[in-house]
C-alpha cells in the first residue's frame, strides 16, 4: 500500500466511523427558505442552480419538526437560505430545533437588509433561547456603491451597516450573543479590501471579520476571478489587528476564541489551496458536516452536487439517510478523489480531523489572548 492509499483508507474509515458514532451531521447547514432579498453577483445559490437542483417544494414547519425528531444532537446549526430572516416563523423554527435536539450553538447569516425585522427577530430568539450561544453574521461586501453593485440593490450598504451597529448594541445585553461580519471577495471588490477593512473596524470593532472567497458558479461568472493578493491583504489586516491587540474576534461562549484561532489558520489553509501548496483529502463533509436544502434534499456539502437522498423519501429520518449506502459511497468518493475546495464552513469542520492544522490553531489561540 502506498502512502496515498493508506491516507484514503484511513480517512474513509474515520469519516464512516464518525458518521456512525454521531448518527447525523454535527455541523448542519439547514436551508429554511430559497427566497432572498438580494440578487448578488457572487451568489451560487442563484436561479439557474435552484431550477436545476431544487426539485420539491419547501419543507413545511411540520416537516422540519419531523426532521428535528430524528436528530439527537447538533453542535452547530446554521439556518440559512436565501434569507432565513425572510421567514415569519424563524424564531419558532430555531426554537423548535433547540427544544427537540441537544443544540450546542446556532447561527443565521443575513444580508442585513431589513434592519428592524432582523434585530427584532434576533432579540426574540435570544429571549426564547437564553442559554444557547447564537450568532448573526451580516454580509458586507464593499463600501457604498461597491456593496450595492455586488448586491444589486441601491440601498443595501447603509442598511447592512445599520444592522451591524444595531446588532452590536444588542450584544451588550446578551452574553450568549455574537455578531460577525462576512466579506466575500470577488472580482468587483478585490481592489477595495483596505477600505472595507477600515469600515469593519469602525462599525464592528469588537467582533469577528470573516473573509470568504467567491465559489461555485455565481450569477456573474466574472465574480470568481479573484486575485490571491486581495485575500491575503484581508488576512494581513486582521493579523495586524491581532498583533496590536485591537482584535477581539468571536464571543458569546467559552470556546469562541478558538473559532477566531481556527479562522486565522483557515485563511492560511485557503491561501495554500489557492497557490496549489496543499494536498487534498481529509474533508469532513459527509461525516461531521452536512447540508439540508429547503426541498428536503440532503448533500454532504454545498459544492459537490451528489445528493444522498431526500428526507421525504426517508420518512424525515436523517439518521437513516446519513448512514445509508449512498452516503457511504460519497464519503469514499471524497477521500479517493482527494476532493479539495475553499468552502470555508467545510474547511472548518475538516480541520478538526486534520492534525497538521492543530499546532497552528493552538498558536493562534494563544496569540488572541
Ligand atoms: S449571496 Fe446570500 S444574500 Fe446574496 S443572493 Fe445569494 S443567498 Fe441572497
Ligand atoms: S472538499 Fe469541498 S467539494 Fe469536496 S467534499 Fe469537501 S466541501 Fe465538498
Amino acid at each position: 500500500m502506498n502512502s496515498q492509499t493508506i491516507k484514503t483508507e484511513l480517512y474513509t474509515s474515520l469519516t464512516n466511523t464518525l458518521a456512525h458514532i454521531f448518527r447525523t451531521p454535527q455541523y448542519i447547514i439547514l436551508f429554511v427558505t430559497d427566497v432572498c432579498w438580494m440578487r448578488c453577483q457572487h451568489c451560487w445559490f442563484n436561479e439557474e442552480w435552484k431550477a436545476r437542483e431544487l426539485t420539491n417544494s419547501t419543507l413545511t414547519f411540520d416537516e422540519y419538526e419531523k426532521l428535528a425528531d430524528s436528530i439527537n444532537q447538533i453542535k452547530f446549526l446554521s439556518l440559512t437560505g436565501g434569507e432565513a430572516f425572510h421567514r415569519d416563523d424563524i424564531v419558532e423554527l430555531a426554537t423548535m430545533f433547540r427544544h427537540k435536539t441537544k443544540l450546542a450553538r446556532y447561527q443565521i447569516p443575513t444580508s442585513g437588509y431589513k434592519t428592524e425585522r432582523i434585530v427584532s427577530a434576533t432579540e426574540d430568539l435570544l429571549k426564547a433561547n437564553p442559554d444557547t450561544p447564537f450568532r448573526v453574521d451580516v454580509s458586507l461586501d464593499g463600501v457604498g456603491e461597491v456593496h450595492n453593485e455586488i448586491r444589486r440593490i441601491s440601498d443595501g450598504y447603509e442598511r447592512a451597516c445599520t444592522t451591524i451597529i444595531e446588532l452590536n448594541k444588542l450584544k451588550q445585553h446578551y452574553s450568549n450573543f455574537d455578531v460577525g461580519v462576512i466579506t466575500t471577495i470577488s472580482h468587483t471588490n478585490q481592489d477595495t479590501v483596505e477600505e472595507i477593512g477600515a469600515v469593519v473596524e469602525k462599525i464592528h470593532p469588537s467582533g469577528e471579520w470573516m473573509i470568504n472567497i467567491t465559489r461555485g458558479n455565481p450569477r456573474d461568472p466574472e465574480a470568481t476571478k479573484v486575485q490571491l493578493s486581495a485575500y491575503k491583504k484581508a488576512h494581513e489586516i486582521i493579523d495586524r489587528r491581532i498583533a496590536e491587540g485591537s482584535y477581539q474576534g468571536h464571543g458569546g461562549h467559552q470556546t469562541a476564541k478558538w473559532l477566531s484561532a481556527k479562522n486565522a489558520v483557515r485563511r492560511q489553509v485557503i491561501s495554500d489551496i489557492m497557490e496549489g501548496k496543499r494536498e487534498g483529502g481529509g474533508c469532513a463533509a459527509g461525516s461531521i458536516g452536512g447540508v439540508i436544502y429547503s426541498d428536503g434534499s440532503v448533500k454532504v456539502c454545498e459544492m459537490l452536487d451528489k445528493p444522498l437522498g431526500n428526507l421525504r423519501d426517508f420518512n424525515y429520518d436523517l439518521t437513516a439517510l446519513w448512514n445509508g449506502e449512498a452516503a457511504r459511497q460519497v464519503r469514499r468518493f471524497i477521500q479517493e478523489t482527494n476532493c479539495q475546495c475553499t468552502q470555508e464552513c467545510f474547511l472548518s469542520v475538516s480541520m478538526l480531523i486534520q492534525p497538521d492544522t492543530w499546532p497552528d490553531m493552538i498558536r493562534e489561540r494563544i496569540r488572541l489572548g
